[in-house]
């Protein structure tokens, strides 16, 4: 295969970054990436889209389930390097899917190649990801991958995923991350950013910044400087941020694991100049010290306590998102109880919570004390009884008040829209039920809130 690039431009990363091993039975597709810088970009746009929706990245033909050509089309030379390398994909591969610029005058391709499975043109990611969807369907790993299994489905245009990097430094026992995805390698921030620049620039509304532990971004690169709209910027997740949320587009952040300096992103929370939404999706998993150690996951619970509180004075509005785990082996009634007093004090907006279970290769696996599963479900239950209240009494103090919402979709019956503190497909909805006929996914409106119930608010526009 001609050039591949998982971390793709090689005048910025010169040598790959990324380990991108598959998974046993993930999906893996190839890239060919011919042409311009800006072909490379389009092409770690769709790489970047299908690592975080589980797909692998072949370095060959023969590891690829499919293969994607990005083609340049500009000059007769350039086209006729297209269609040889597409040649190639076919006699190797078998099943490719074409894009970029050639792939706008699809009938010349087809000529010369029936066979290919999908021609789309240049900057068109989502008919590319479909296609890649259709060829070789998307099996996401609940343990492994970053995107909820529906966002797999579902790829409106206003809002997009932004990996800024892969792997992790952490050797959390339940995890079998760091095994699969290997250590940090985060990208060079002047890529993110310019990856970023063009969502907006298409119609991008929201950027939802994925990654393994966000916080620790720039981490592996000793936070080294790059050349930034005149000036330089650090590889470090204050500066990505900042510069993120000047781009004119809603910004959160997912998987930020609460390292000290998580606190210098809050006062750009607070910035009503600045976009990066007041909402953190921080992984707490458990409260208890004992239970976090079992875990080796490094921080403490009452720091974090604190933490919290300042973050709060700073940011009154934050919206804290974060993930449990109960029945951990080990796990006593006694540390349990810790976690719903805790849970009682955090008062955290958004939870998620699983069942333990054992994953392959997992080190906790061969921990002693595995909780019965009747007991989980009766921890499980009571845990997201107590969230649920919290939630309910969080969203119940919001009627009457004002806010901004961005909306997913239009139907007959109600818009469906997002707060700034509802992430798409995992937290809350807002629906607006009257005026929402003329509004179009991406719009975002001022809203009313007038009524409220576990988890979704409703709304008026004002
Ligand atoms: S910090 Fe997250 S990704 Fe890293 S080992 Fe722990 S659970 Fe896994």
């Amino acid at each position: 295969m001609s050039t591949n690039p998982p971390d793709l431009r090689p005048d910025l990363a010169p040598a790959a970054r990324v380990s991108d091993r598959p998974r046993r039975g993930q999906p893996t597709i190839g890239m060919v990436s011919l042409g311009c810088p800006k072909a490379l970009v389009d092409s770690e746009r769709i790489l970047t889209r299908l690592r975080a929706e589980g797909y692998g990245i072949s370095p060959d033909y023969a590891g690829a389930d499919a293969v994607i050509v990005n083609t340049c089309g500009f000059l007769d030379s350039a086209k006729a390097e297209s269609l040889d390398a597409i040649g190639e994909a076919l006699t190797e591969n078998g099943k490719v899917i074409v894009t970029g610029c050639l792939g706008a005058e699809p009938d010349y391709i087809r000529t010369h190649h029936p066979r290919i499975l999908a021609v789309t043109g240049p900057h068109q990611y989502e008919q590319v990801l479909d296609a890649v969807h259709g060829a070789v369907p998307p099996d996401p790993d609940p343990f492994v991958d970053l995107l909820p299994a529906s966002g797999v489905r579902l790829t409106p245009r206003h809002f997009s995923y932004l990996k800024i990097s892969e792997g992790c430094n952490h050797k959390c026992r339940f995890c079998i991350i760091p095994a699969m995805r290997g250590k940090l390698a985060s990208r060079p921030a002047h890529a993110v950013l310019r990856e970023a620049e063009k969502l907006v620039e298409s119609g991008v509304r929201e950027l939802l910044v994925i990654s393994q532990d966000t916080s620790a971004y720039g981490l592996d690169r000793k936070h080294d400087l790059h050349p930034w709209k005149g000036g330089e910027i650090r590889s470090h997740i204050t500066d990505l941020s900042r510069e993120l949320g000047r781009l004119g587009a809603w910004v959160r952040l997912h998987y930020v694991y609460p390292y000290p300096h998580v606190r210098n992103l809050i006062p750009l929370m607070a910035d009503p100049d600045n976009r990066l939404l007041p909402y953190l999706d921080i992984p707490f998993q458990h409260a208890h010290p004992d239970t976090l150690k079992r875990m080796a996951r490094p921080a403490a619970a009452a720091k974090t306590l604190d933490e919290i509180a300042a973050w709060r004075a700073t940011c009154p509005d934050l919206t804290l998102r974060s993930t449990f785990i109960v029945g951990y082996p080990g796990e006593t009634e006694a540390e349990f109880q810790t976690l719903l007093d805790w849970l009682d004090e955090a008062q955290l907006d958004r939870v998620g919570c699983f069942k333990y279970e054992n994953v392959d290769g997992a080190r906790s696996n061969t921990l002693p004390d595995h909780v019965p599963d009747e007991v989980k479900q009766d921890r499980w239950d009571r845990f997201m009884a107590k969230a649920q209240d919290i939630s309910a009494a969080k969203l119940a103090a919001r009627v009457g008040t004002t806010c901004q919402a961005i909306v997913d979709e239009v139907d007959a019956d109600a818009a469906t829209c997002r707060t700034m503190a509802d992430a798409p497909e995992i937290d809350g909805n807002l629906f607006i039920d009257d005026g929402h006929e003329t509004l179009k996914p991406g719009d975002i409106v001022t809203v009313e809130v007038d009524e409220a119930g576990d988890y979704d608010l409703w709304g008026r526009i004002v």
